[in-house]
């Protein structure tokens, strides 16, 4: 990617007259304003670009806490329960074989036939 003399990165696209154009790239994207830096679909995937690019960084970061003792234990079990929220190992909240109306009063009759 060409940058300018104050190191911006800079459109990767050609004026009319087939020169380099000059005008700075948006953040995250590798064109200018004016060579379509303004369209919606290239706002949304620079902004994608820019957050994934956060992604490594956020990581390391909670990997830093946890293994942090001076850090509260509040802070370790919050960003622990991150990691392992996105690493598959959630609690399993589903309820599984709840039993219809029918079934509990047939457990309630037995129980009852049960005690007598
Ligand atoms: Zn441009």
């Amino acid at each position: 990617m060409r940058k300018d003399d104050q190191n911006r990165r800079l459109c990767n696209q050609t004026t009319r007259a087939g020169n380099p154009c000059r005008a700075p790239a948006i953040k995250g994207s590798t064109v200018c304003n004016a060579h379509g830096g303004q369209l919606p679909r290239v706002k949304a995937k620079a902004a994608r670009t820019l957050l994934e690019e956060l992604v490594e960084p956020a990581l390391l970061a909670l990997r830093d806490i946890v293994q942090d003792m001076k850090q509260p234990a509040s802070a370790r079990v919050a960003a622990a329960r991150d990691i392992l929220d996105r690493t598959g190992y959630k609690p399993i909240l589903e309820v599984r074989g709840m039993p219809t109306v029918a079934q509990f009063d047939e457990w309630i009759e037995e129980l009852e036939a049960e005690q007598g």
